[in-house]
């Protein structure tokens, strides 16, 4: 399993701050989120704010948390894996 690139706090809730129960991959879909997990593009995450809590206070079936997921998610591609054009290339479209 790749190690997160985007926090090395992996038992801390990246969201509330929490103990950790899961990992959300900040890019995800058909198909993306296995590219997210080898890219390391994944925090530790607990179950209510990944995606058993009350939907405003959650990631997942969140439309707004799921399109900010995947924008941090291309950040920190883009500082630290490859360019724009190599995101684009590898996920299939531009969140930024
Ligand atoms: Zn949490
Ligand atoms: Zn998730």
């Amino acid at each position: 399993m790749a190690k997160s690139i985007v926090t090395d706090y992996r038992h801390i809730c990246f969201f509330c701050g929490g103990p950790a129960e899961c990992e959300h991959h900040l890019l995800f879909g058909q198909g993306i989120r296995q590219l997210a997990e080898e890219d390391g593009l994944k925090v530790p995450a607990c179950n209510q704010c990944h995606n058993m809590g009350k939907t405003i206070g959650r990631i997942h079936d969140n439309p707004m948390a799921e399109r900010l997921s995947k924008m941090l998610g291309q950040a920190v591609y883009e500082s630290k894996v490859g360019s724009r054009e190599q995101f684009r290339a590898r996920y299939g479209k531009s969140y930024l």
